[in-house]
């Protein structure tokens, strides 16, 4: 499928043909454009309005039980091979191929698996997405500006979802090992032997445990009936190498990239708006989720922290000292950080 004016609309018209519930989605980004949209059924006669626009897929039972593992490290995405169940939909964009894998797995509910926001990387290194979620598919626009496309266009290969939300758990922590220096194919084994992973993990402090039990059901879940995936087991956060406890202090006092950009003086909200790095009024490129940030032309991402240190043009660690000495000193009136 090519990228022109009706290119979407053709999609969604596709779609529809297969069972799946399109929604609108807005052109080069991936909000949903009608605030109702959890419950919107577009049928033939809304087609037009998709010119133009994305389009999105909205997951779970309104589109016949289809889920998506969304692989946000591109380690996940090389690893989603070896480690994810086979199947014959799969998509991605040229920058980042084979980074949504798509299944049937009635019942399936959204698990996020992500890391604590204190590396330069997404937070989110995989998440599995279901009924109540939706994803952009091709041939929309990516905000990078790269057009998505079917790389596997076949039938979604119907899977069980505990076995699914098993095979994404594994499939994260094995992303972490990569990163951690890891050879792929170590990981891969590892992880599909849990007890191997908690046992190196207890002998060399491989990965904090916790998380690693809950993400592999070996606790708390087993005990809940899986047969309908009601476990609210909903991934959950991994510390990845400890942050120092300054680092933590300074985190948690900021709240998010919001107060970091209030101390900056800078001008920031929630979601996306002009870089304030490298644009001016009408921009797109730079986008705010709570504790991350990224601008989408490359002037950077990472946590709050991550953004001081691009507006002073310092470090991270000299970023983070005078944020630690600036919080401390708020009490006493003292003025907001000066830009350099
Ligand atoms: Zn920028």
């Amino acid at each position: 499928m090519t990228n022109g004016p009706s290119a979407t609309t053709r999609a969604a018209r596709t779609y529809l043909a297969r069972g799946w519930a399109p929604i609108l989605v807005e052109a080069r980004g991936k909000r949903p454009l009608l605030s109702r949209w959890p419950e919107s059924r577009l049928g033939e006669g809304d087609l037009e309005n998709f010119e133009g626009r994305n389009v999105g897929l909205l997951l779970g039972s309104a589109s016949e039980g289809l889920v998506d593992v969304d692989c946000d490290w591109p380690e996940a995405a090389e690893l989603a091979r070896e480690l994810l169940p086979s199947t014959a939909l799969v998509h991605g964009r040229p920058s980042s191929p084979h980074c949504h894998w798509w299944y049937r797995a009635p019942g399936a509910r959204t698990a996020v698996f992500r890391v604590e926001p204190v590396f330069t990387r997404k937070t989110t290194i995989v998440e599995l997405r279901g009924a109540g979620a939706q994803t952009v598919v091709p041939p929309s626009v990516h905000p990078s500006g790269e057009t998505l496309r079917w790389e596997r266009w076949g039938e979604p290969a119907t899977v069980d979802c505990a076995e699914l939300k098993t095979a994404v758990a594994r499939l994260a922590i094995a992303a972490v090992l990569v990163v951690r220096g890891w050879r792929a194919e170590d990981a891969t084994s590892i992880v599909r032997c849990p007890a191997a992973v908690v046992e190196r993990s207890v002998e060399r402090d491989l990965l904090p445990l916790a998380p690693i039990r809950a993400w592999l059901g070996l606790e708390q879940e087993t005990s809940m009936q899986r047969p309908e995936c009601s476990a609210r087991s909903t991934g959950g956060q991994l510390v990845l190498g400890r942050a120092s406890p300054l680092t933590e202090a300074v985190l948690l006092r900021l709240g998010g990239v919001l107060g970091a950009a209030n101390l900056l003086g800078l001008s920031l909200h929630e979601g996306r708006q002009p870089c304030p790095f490298h644009e001016g009024q009408g921009g797109r490129s730079f986008q705010v989720t709570g504790h991350a940030w990224r601008c989408w032309a490359g002037c950077g991402q990472g946590n709050a922290i991550h953004l001081a240190a691009t507006a002073l043009g310092k470090t991270y660690r000299e970023a983070r000292d005078q944020l630690a000495g600036e919080l401390h000193l708020l009490s006493r009136n003292h003025p907001p950080l000066a830009r350099r």
